[in-house]
């Protein structure tokens, strides 16, 4: 069948494809370990559920503005001003159906053929994709283990040409949890002062953070960059609300009226009862987040810890979200059942085939030498899912 030609440029998210599998595999009565998750395994606090619950009952179930209630629109403008000493008007803030569709509708309101999008690297899947469906080029800038995969401002420089439109910040980073401090973002901010580039920010882990430093964006860092950042934020991972779908961008008028355009045309506007959970969500009690931030960072120190004791594993200290990039290039050439293992796939296949364990390959974040664990999963499982890895590098020829 002939399908347009955009539909073979992109590929399916490989994390989700991964968790597919796992899940395939337990249906078949296998007992898996899954670290292939890229969602909170907690359950959405109960006053947020109740405000949805609300809505329902009080018949809050039509129709909303395409860019999302002017109560919602008020809570993450409250939001921006009290975390971010951000100032937004409404016209400044859009919703839309979770923080990957925000990236789509921005990502289609500014892109096109010859734009050149710079993404830093190991990215989150979606960004190349996303850049590539709107006819933009994705320009990879490879960061450094050495440097906590975070670029340096001689990097950022040295991938800006005439035709780069926009770079694309993610800190904490899914996948590897690097988290940029203000100083660091100066220093990048600088960079781009002096351009006309576009800065996303794609926010989404702010409060899973574990540094020693506050968080920031670019915005925040260097206000002379406000009008030209794109904040990109949702409820998904700060509240365990992945399924109900609210993402928001705030930013430069004329940007966020090009999204709620486009968006008028494909999703209309992001689900009612959503909508109010997350005012719910946003004006209600922050302690549900302080309280699996505590839980997430007990679960990182001993995942970081026990993979670190495997030998041929090393496994760096994330700043925030909740994934481990460990660097499994020390096992390459090792072999099972006369199979040599040569990449970060067949790593992993090796892991979910062998020790029922469900990893990332590195290679679908651009990096082939690490693998991704999202520890979104109970300590219990993480203390076997991690014996297991163990007992699966030694046995290894
Ligand atoms: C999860 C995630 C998102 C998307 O979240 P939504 O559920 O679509 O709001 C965006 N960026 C990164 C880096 C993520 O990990």
């Amino acid at each position: 069948m002939k399908l347009a030609s955009r539909v073979a440029k992109v590929k399916p998210s490989e994390t989700l494809a991964i968790t597919a599998k796992a899940n395939a595999l337990r249906a078949q009565g296998r007992d898996v370990i899954g670290f292939g998750a890229g969602e909170p395994d907690f359950d959405t606090p109960d006053h947020i559920k109740q405000a949805a619950i609300r809505a329902i009952e009080a018949g809050f179930t039509k129709y909303t503005p395409v860019g999302g209630t002017d109560e919602l629109k008020d809570a993450i403008i409250a939001k921006l001003k009290t975390d971010n000493r951000l100032e937004y008007k409404r016209s400044q803030v859009v919703v839309s159906c979770g923080a990957k569709h925000t990236l789509y509708n921005l990502a289609q309101a500014l892109f096109e053929e010859g734009d050149e999008v710079i993404i830093p690297a190991p990215y989150w899947v979606s960004y190349p994709d996303i850049v590539v469906l709107a006819g933009g080029t994705p320009v990879i800038l490879n960061t450094l283990e050495k440097d906590g995969f975070k670029m340096k401002p001689e990097q950022l420089k040295a991938s800006i040409t005439g035709r780069t439109r926009a770079v694309i910040f993610n800190g904490p980073s899914n996948p590897t949890g690097a988290a940029y401090s203000p100083d660091e973002l100066k220093e990048l901010a600088a960079v781009l002062v002096d351009t006309d580039i576009f800065a996303i920010s794609d926010d989404i882990y702010e409060k899973i953070l574990y540094a020693d430093f506050p968080f920031a964006n670019l915005a925040m860092a260097d206000p002379r960059l406000k009008d030209r950042t794109i904040v990109v934020n949702g409820v998904s991972k700060a509240y365990a609300m992945t399924g109900w779908r609210i993402g928001y961008a705030a930013g430069p008028e004329e940007i966020i009226g090009a999204i709620s355009k486009i968006q008028s045309q494909n999703t209309s506007n992001p689900a009612s009862i959503s909508q109010k959970a997350s005012v719910a969500a946003l004006n209600g009690d922050q302690q549900v987040v302080s309280m699996m931030v505590a839980e997430f960072r007990k679960r990182k120190d001993y995942i970081v810890g026990a993979l670190n004791d495997i030998p041929g594993i090393h496994c760096p200290m994330p700043g925030g979200a909740f994934y481990v990039f460990p660097n499994v290039s020390g096992l390459y050439g090792r072999s099972y059942e006369g199979k040599k293992i040569t990449n970060s796939t067949e790593f992993i296949e090796y892991l979910l085939d062998g020790a029922n364990v469900a990893t990332v390959p590195g290679v679908a974040f651009g990096s082939d030498d690490h693998i991704r664990l999202s520890y979104a999963t109970s300590l219990t499982n993480i203390e076997e899912g991690v014996r297991r890895i163990k007992d699966a590098v030694a046995k290894l020829g």
